[in-house]
């Protein structure tokens, strides 16, 4: 990384959103650029006024009368949108089996504790984000598209697109070689319209993940390559804060494609990827 890359990852760093590869490459670099700490400490610093900010007790208000009520509710709603059963009174169902999620909500909004201490309504809104999460119980796939899409981001915001820049598959593949323990197979799609650009490692789940990047006109298209366990699965369509992503597992390797672009895009590069 040159100091370019990292001014422009400053201010993720500051809000703590770097991924752990980037965070060791922006710590490796301030350590020997004073310039770029110069920088990174104004950054923390203009953070740390605005957290000081939201403390002022002129932004916080004291819960009105009836919210424990509809939180209750909406947390109940959610569940049984969620498919999850309210317990429902029996013998064998004592009060120590009642709803975690229950549990929770009365403690988010029992007086003497959260709302009692001035949570304010960002923060109420973050609790309430928080429960949404919790009931929906997000999966493994979901946290992985999750990452992918959050390092997608990250690349495209111009960080770092590619370690290794070359449309030559010959090239591309043996990069890797010593860099993670698997070989993913890297295939040119230049006929198809999706000509190689290059590739670089990412970290997803806390493991180094080979990144194969395309570009279909102007999108990039990110595809995501890794070991996973488990029989070949067909290519299915996610879609991650606008990203569209196919996601699908062949000979133990699962294979992660995200765009920009539309849906139909994404699923065109795996159809060819593929073969098809
Ligand atoms: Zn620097």
């Amino acid at each position: 990384m040159n100091c370019d890359d990292i001014r422009a990852l400053l201010a993720a760093r500051a809000d703590g959103e770097l991924g752990a590869a980037d965070s060791l490459r922006m710590e490796a670099h301030l350590a020997t650029c004073a310039a770029c700490t110069d920088i990174a400490a104004r950054h923390d610093g203009v953070v740390r006024a605005l957290r000081q900010g939201l403390r002022a007790p002129a932004l916080y208000m004291k819960a009105p009368a009836g919210l424990s009520q509809r939180v209750l509710q909406a947390v109940q709603a959610a569940q049984a949108e969620a498919g999850v059963r309210p317990e429902s009174p029996s013998p064998r169902a004592p009060r120590r089996t009642e709803s975690p999620w229950r549990h929770l909500a009365n403690w988010l909004v029992t007086p003497s504790r959260g709302l009692g201490l001035g949570l304010g309504a960002g923060a109420l809104a973050a609790v309430a984000l928080g429960v949404g999460v919790l009931v929906g119980r997000p999966d493994a796939a979901a946290l992985t598209a999750h990452d992918i899409t959050a390092s997608h981001v990250r690349a495209l915001l111009g960080a770092r697109e590619t370690d290794v820049l070359s449309s030559d598959r010959h090239t591309v593949k043996p990069w890797f070689n010593g860099r993670i323990d698997y070989a993913p197979p890297v295939t040119d799609l230049a006929a198809r319209g999706f000509p190689l650009i290059g590739g670089r490692l990412d970290y997803i789940d806390g493991r180094p993940v080979a990144v194969l990047v395309y570009r279909s006109a102007k999108h990039p298209v990110d595809l995501y390559v890794r070991p996973e366990a488990g029989g070949d699965t067909e290519p299915t369509l996610r879609t991650e804060r606008g990203y569209q992503l196919m996601v699908w597992r062949t000979a133990g390797m699962g294979y992660w494609a995200i765009t920009d672009a539309s849906a139909d895009v994404v699923q065109a590069f795996a159809h060819a990827l593929r073969g098809g």
